[in-house]
């Protein structure tokens, strides 16, 4: 299985936006994927439209033990994409998980323990470089970074990256980084393109080409509970997640055999 996670200790960059997006193309283009909503807002099982009381089990039992990944996984109405859903008892186990020896790897060992019923796994992180995400980043062998085009886009990035060293000196030397997303592009707006140029001179080839533009339509779709994808395929928030997830299946490890 090929795992992504998706991660930014900064808050509102697109994470969720593009953990549900990318998800859905992958699925449409064949992959069976898996998105693992690990952020106790729960946002990923929202837009996906999982209802609060469709959350009894979540990646809370998961992680705890006391369920596994196959039977917490929750069919969205995209063919082929599964979700398994978060809950805030999600924030508890920052603190719960610190008591075990394994807290690093819980993540990791649940996929391992999945059947290979999945081609992807995609895991949305919260906004925290906190337990949860380091538990992601050990699952995932490549990092996709959303950053928001607005002025302090690349402030974090360095504590960002400096976790990504210490998780592979210590748990996991296989993670890449896949690549960087940037997100909210407003063109009318001089600063989005100074800080997309910017970034661009200081991540170098890491930054797709594909920018998702600042797009109403994104934003909408999960009060409908459907990705953007589906909700309105043409938007441009839409045609540039298809493009992006071109881009990516090109810079996976694997060669991109879908059904
Ligand atoms: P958090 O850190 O809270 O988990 P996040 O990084 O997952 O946030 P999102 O939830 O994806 O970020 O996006 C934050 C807000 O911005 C949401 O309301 C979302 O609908 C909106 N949004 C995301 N991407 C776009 C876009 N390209 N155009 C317009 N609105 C967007
Ligand atoms: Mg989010």
């Amino acid at each position: 299985m090929i795992r992504i996670a998706i991660a930014n200790q900064k808050g509102g960059v697109g994470k969720t936006t593009t953990a549900i997006n990318l998800a859905t193309a992958l699925a449409a283009t064949g992959f069976r994927v898996l998105l693992i909503d690990f952020d106790p807002q729960g946002n990923a099982s929202t837009g996906l439209g999982v209802e609060r009381s469709a959350r009894e089990t979540s990646i809370y039992q998961v992680l705890i033990g006391e369920s596994e990944l196959n039977a917490a996984a929750i069919a969205t109405q995209v063919p082929r994409l599964d979700v398994i859903a978060a809950t805030q008892d999600l924030s508890a186990a920052e603190i719960e998980l610190s008591d075990l020896p394994d807290r690093t790897r819980r993540l990791d060992k649940a996929i391992e323990r999945a059947e290979a019923r999945w081609d992807v796994c995609l895991i949305d992180c919260p906004p925290s470089l906190g337990l949860l995400t380091i538990n992601a980043l050990v699952a995932a062998r490549s990092l996709l970074i959303p950053l928001q085009c607005e002025f302090f886009a690349l402030e974090g990035m360095s504590q960002l990256l400096h976790t990504v060293e210490r998780v592979r000196g210590s748990f996991n030397p296989d993670l890449a980084i896949l690549g960087v997303a940037l997100t909210m592009y407003d063109r009318r707006n001089r600063l989005s393109e100074q800080v997309a140029a910017d970034v661009r001179e200081v991540v170098g080839d890491l930054v797709f080409q594909t920018v998702i533009p600042r797009n109403v339509r994104l934003s909408e779709a999960p009060s409908h509970g459907l990705p953007a994808l589906v909700y309105d395929h043409r938007c441009p928030g839409s045609e540039a997640y298809i493009a992006l997830a071109g881009e990516m299946i090109a810079r996976l490890p694997v060669p991109a055999v879908a059904a």
